[in-house]
């Protein structure tokens, strides 16, 4: 079988993946905890459904135009006021189906083959994947000084003349780690000055700890007109709890946003019309599920954290946002795909190697999930690795004995 280079190159989404096999093995009856989750385990927002249930009762589901429908343009616009102090126009939004193809059309609208787009790592994992679909090359960079914290001198290490765009995600997918403000205002002028496009992706923005304040990127912008290579990238998945909805969108100059629109008309089309009237449901509807969910998240990461500082020989970045925390398991083990089936074979917690974010020895642990998953998952993590753990270990009915180590 004869199959394109681009297509050899691709890889198989690995969080994709072991949502597939944490569904398998619990549908054959096996205790399964996922901590390697990405999505809110909370109820879509009333207002949403309500939304999505009176389109679908006219019965009337019909082709959207291909950048979007102008009710939730008209929601966005209003989220751009809101939140980032930013009056954009319909025509400097585009809707997407998710972050990731708003994403994803960005890309194919910015680079050429061969060009560079640089990321600070660890990354989510779609990023390389994205630049290796339309021939492009990622580059991922890592902070000099072992932080999850890249600083401007990390970017402009990496700068070549093939260098056309930079993507900033804060806070992150996989740390949890929120930029400063300082490297925010650097990498916009970095990126004016050199005239990169900056592609923000602040799907997690809302969902930060500790009394943060959510950063706007366009305060450090000097050129606000429709010359601006910024790109802001969001969506309704993590902060209303709608991953399965599938609804993002990018706001940027409105050449940029035309180009987008011809390039996803022949993709997709527009995104389904049911699903824009949930987001227009989400995002004009009560706001307060929002509030809940961060505070959840808040506690949840407080329970991971003291129960990984108490884990010997783990070392974890209490998290400043998102639903993840980054862990250190080298002292265990250093090749993290061998570790994670490791510890889905031997006690069912399902983790997502480190590697698949660029950085080996660690593992992704979600917050997601319950109390219970989060204390119960460490515990049995941690019963699998530490020698010092007693021989048995009790999962409901089931004896469990070490045989290892
Ligand atoms: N960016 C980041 C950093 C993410 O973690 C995700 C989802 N995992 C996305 C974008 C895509 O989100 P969506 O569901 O809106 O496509």
């Amino acid at each position: 079988m004869s199959i394109s280079l681009i297509g050899k190159s691709i890889s198989e989404s690995a969080t994709l993946r072991l949502n597939e096999i944490a569904a398998v093995l619990r549908a054959k009856g096996e205790p399964v905890i996922h901590l390697g989750g990405g999505e809110p385990k909370t109820k879509a927002p009333l207002d949403a459904i309500l939304q999505a249930v009176s389109l679908l009762n006219s019965a009337e589901v019909r082709y959207t135009p291909a950048d979007g429908i102008p009710e939730l343009k008209q929601a966005v616009i209003r989220y751009t006021q809101d939140f980032y102090d930013r009056k954009v126009e319909p025509e400097n939004v585009i809707i997407s189906g998710g972050a990731k193809q708003a994403i994803m059309v960005a890309l194919q609208a910015i680079l050429n083959p061969q060009e560079e787009c640089i990321f600070p790592a660890p990354y989510w994992v779609s990023y390389p994947e994205m630049c290796k679909l339309i021939g492009a090359v990622p580059v991922p960079v890592y902070p000099e000084d072992g932080t999850f914290y890249p600083r401007i001198q990390d970017i402009e290490r990496v700068v070549t003349s093939y260098t056309k765009c930079v993507i900033i995600n804060s806070p992150n997918n996989p740390t949890g780690a929120m930029y400063s403000e300082d490297f925010i205002r650097d990498i916009v002028e970095f990126c004016e000055k050199r005239n990169l496009y900056l592609i923000m992706d602040d799907i997690y923005h809302r969902l930060i700890f500790d009394g943060r304040k959510p950063i706007n990127c366009y305060e450090y912008a000097n050129d606000l007109g429709e010359n601006s290579k910024l790109i802001l990238i969001n969506g309704i998945s993590k902060q209303y709890s709608m991953t399965g909805f599938r609804i993002g969108w990018a706001v940027a100059n409105k050449n940029l946003i035309r180009v987008m629109t011809n390039i996803q008309g022949h993709q997709t089309s527009g995104p389904s019309v049911v699903l824009q009237k949930a987001a227009v449901g989400a995002l004009n509807g009560t706001q307060s599920g929002v509030e809940n969910l961060r505070r959840t998240l808040e506690n949840n990461r407080n329970v991971m954290m003291e129960r990984l500082n108490a884990f010997e020989g783990v070392r974890a970045y209490k998290p400043d946002g998102t639903f993840y925390c980054f862990v250190d398991f080298s002292h265990y083990e250093k090749d993290s795909h061998k570790l994670s089936e490791f510890l889905l074979e031997k006690v069912r917690v399902l983790t997502v190697p480190g590697i698949e974010f660029g950085m080996e020895g660690f593992l992704r642990l979600s917050t997601c999930g319950s109390i219970k998953d989060i204390t119960e998952g460490i515990e049995r993590i941690k019963w699998a690795l530490d020698p010092n753990s007693p021989n048995e270990l009790y999962i409901g009915e089931r004896k469990l004995v070490r045989d290892w180590l």
